[in-house]
């Protein structure tokens, strides 16, 4: 077993308290950026699909919607064809039906001009 100095005792359980305080931060952080399919663009769920017809839900998995892009610069929001809705509320689209998130995207992306 090693010993520890007074100095290096000090720094380590510094560490440990930063991290204590930082952790729980760090993890909100991830938990709000973004899971596919699962909710997550910026806290906003928009992945109940339970209203609408099987041949709807599957258009969206044809069209490889997801509530949070991972393509950069393409989102539903700056989509031509996404119907805002009011903020913090999932909009809808003009392709797919059901719940849209405006940090989603999907495969039909298409530049607003
Ligand atoms: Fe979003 Fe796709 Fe609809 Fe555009 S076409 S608003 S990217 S779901």
């Amino acid at each position: 077993m090693t010993k520890l100095s007074r100095r290096a005792f000090l720094e380590r359980a510094a560490l440990l308290g930063a991290a204590a305080v930082a952790g729980p931060a760090l993890l909100a952080a991830c938990n709000s950026g973004g899971d596919e399919g699962g909710g997550g663009g910026g806290g906003l769920d928009c992945t109940d699909t339970s209203g609408l017809t099987p041949q709807e839900a599957q258009m969206r998995t044809s069209l490889n919607y997801v509530d949070a892009s991972t393509t950069a610069g393409q989102t539903c929001e700056n989509c031509t064809l996404y119907t805002a809705a009011n903020a913090g509320e999932c909009g809808g689209c003009t392709v797919i039906q059901g719940p849209i998130n405006p940090n989603g995207w999907c495969s039909s992306w298409a530049a607003a001009t």
